[in-house]
């Protein structure tokens, strides 16, 4: 399954000859949910049925739960060797990188975004982090504590059991990959709850890490709807951490579930409205083309994208005209197409949510200066032109409300002052861009803008090296990097006097 098919029509019969199996796994097995209860997965490319799911809730939540409670206590996993679980966990990386062609089309299908991008972003993505963190499996070491000389205190990371892993629709791999990597490097058992509107590739990675050699049960996938399954989970007493991405809204009932049910830990990526701010000096040609992927890849559909545009006045109108340039080169179209860059969006409901938004901006003043319609609405599928609009307010409703759209919300200032105020003006703080060829300005900004992330004359890059998450209502808590290690285990020390 490693060769790509190298057309749509390839990739079609690729995708009829599949038939994905929307079963749970649980304990190393593919299972119905309890009566049957399915389901429909439906692809917003083209409106059509993928495959009927099975329909977790509470009932198979408590099998999955003591599954990986049994597996946990048994040791198998979190007493391995390290070496070799960390052999495991590459192998795991291989598989993935050797199904890449299934796992990116499971991806497409659900979700609507270009294949191209499926292989080579989020599969790729996806094994490079399991095998990031197989490598910290041998060389983490625990530490000893200063103490005197009759006494040696050990403060050792111990795995916390069992952690439930939410995750939202826009990157089901990346995202569970994010969680999954650090859960099981540190020994934990794990029941991943995938989006109801993507749940096929997070299913097909729990049959992966079980070839792999993940001992039966230590990887769960309860694919369900979030108020039945992923309520359940976050509700369970026996249930060690919730790690959750997904919106701000779901993110503070998580905190509720934990707080009414075992105060198990809680890990919050949640949403964001992240400003990019361009000086005069900037290099307005580098600006138009971050600043046009940072919001038109994905389809917008991402946490971080760069949704509002503060820019200074004097600029605005060249570099509207150069992102406008660099957005007339993306080409929107059908996501098996390989030479598809904006796919659909992920339900016909958001796509309505979407162009409600651009609607509410117009209305409230805003000009539209790019897009803004339904496109390809022939096929069936849910997709939306690259937007801009012009002459946004910070208190319009664009501004403040993530749109998860195609939707550039622009606004201009005149002083350095004022365009802090107006990027840190909102509820949310994943990250941040400036645009300047003055080195001060830049890090005086990075220094004050509120946000997990700031990029300087860049965006979007980032490697599993740097970690990521948000300040203020974009959550809590970090993936990426050893620091997201830490949110998976407990220390504990070991106090030893001796003569
Ligand atoms: P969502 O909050 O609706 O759903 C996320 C997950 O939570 C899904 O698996 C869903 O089934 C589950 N869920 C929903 N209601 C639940 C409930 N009552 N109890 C338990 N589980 C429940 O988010 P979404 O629409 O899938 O994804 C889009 C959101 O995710 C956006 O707000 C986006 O910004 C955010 N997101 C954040 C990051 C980040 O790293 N900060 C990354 C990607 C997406």
């Amino acid at each position: 399954m490693n060769v790509l098919p190298s057309d749509r029509s390839a990739w079609e019969q690729l995708a009829a000859s599949l038939r994905p199996q929307g079963r749970a796994f649980i304990n190393g097995r593919a299972v119905e949910a309890r009566d049957g209860r399915v389901f429909e997965d439906i692809s917003p490319i083209d409106g059509s049925s993928i495959c009927a799911v099975a329909r977790c809730g509470s009932a198979e939540v408590e099998v999955a739960v003591a599954t990986a409670r049994a597996s946990f206590e048994g040791g198998a996993w979190r007493r391995m060797e390290p070496k070799d679980r960390k052999r495991v966990l590459r192998r795991f990386a291989e598989l993935i990188r050797a199904d890449r062609a299934r796992l990116a089309l499971l991806e497409t299908r659900d979700v609507g975004k270009p294949i191209v991008n499926s292989v080579e972003v989020d599969v790729a993505n996806c094994a490079d982090c399991i095998e990031y963190y197989a490598e910290f499996a041998d060389k983490l070491y625990d530490e000893v504590a200063p103490t005197g000389p009759n006494d040696l205190a050990l403060v050792r990371r111990e795995p916390l059991g069992v952690v439930a892993a939410i995750v939202p629709w826009n990157y089901p791999l990346i995202i569970s990959c994010w969680k999954l990597g650090p859960a099981l490097l540190t020994g934990n058992s794990v029941v991943l709850k995938p989006a109801e509107q993507s749940p096929l590739s997070g299913i097909r990675l729990g049959e992966l890490a079980c070839e792999a050699g993940v001992p039966p049960g230590v990887f769960n996938v309860v694919p369900g709807y979030g108020e039945e399954a992923g309520k359940a989970l976050a509700v369970h007493p026996d249930v060690d951490l919730i790690t959750f991405t997904g919106s701000t809204e779901v993110g503070r009932l998580m905190l509720r579930y934990a707080g009414e049910s075992n105060l198990k830990r809680v890990a919050l990526e949640c949403g964001g409205k992240t400003p990019q701010v361009v000086f005069a000096d900037a290099d307005l040609g580098a600006a138009a083309s971050g600043i046009a992927w940072g919001i038109y890849y994905n389809s917008g559909e991402t946490c971080h994208a760069g949704s509002r545009l503060i820019v200074h006045q004097s600029r605005k109108d060249e570099l509207i005209e150069g992102i406008r340039r660099v957005a007339a080169t993306i080409t929107l179209g059908h996501p098996l197409e390989p030479t598809t860059q904006m796919g659909a969006l992920i339900d016909e409901g958001h796509m309505k949510r979407v162009l409600g938004y651009i609607e509410s901006g117009v209305s409230q003043g805003a000009r539209l200066a790019l897009g803004g319609h339904r496109a390809l609405a022939e096929t069936g599928g849910y997709y939306v032109e690259a937007t801009v609009l012009d002459g946004v307010r910070n208190d319009m409703k664009v501004a403040r409300e993530e749109i998860f759209g195609p939707v550039l919300s622009v606004m201009t200032f005149a002083e350095e002052a004022e365009a802090v105020r107006l990027a840190n003006d909102t509820p949310y703080g994943l990250a941040a861009a400036v645009w300047t060829r003055d080195i001060e300005v830049a890090h005086r900004l990075a220094g004050s803008l509120r946000g997990g992330t700031v990029w300087v004359n860049a965006f979007d890059r980032s490697t599993m090296a740097t970690p990521f998450g948000g300040f203020k209502l974009s959550g809590s808590g970090r993936d990426r990097s050893p620091h997201a290690i830490d949110k998976y285990c407990d220390l504990k020390t070991v106090w030893t006097a001796y003569k």
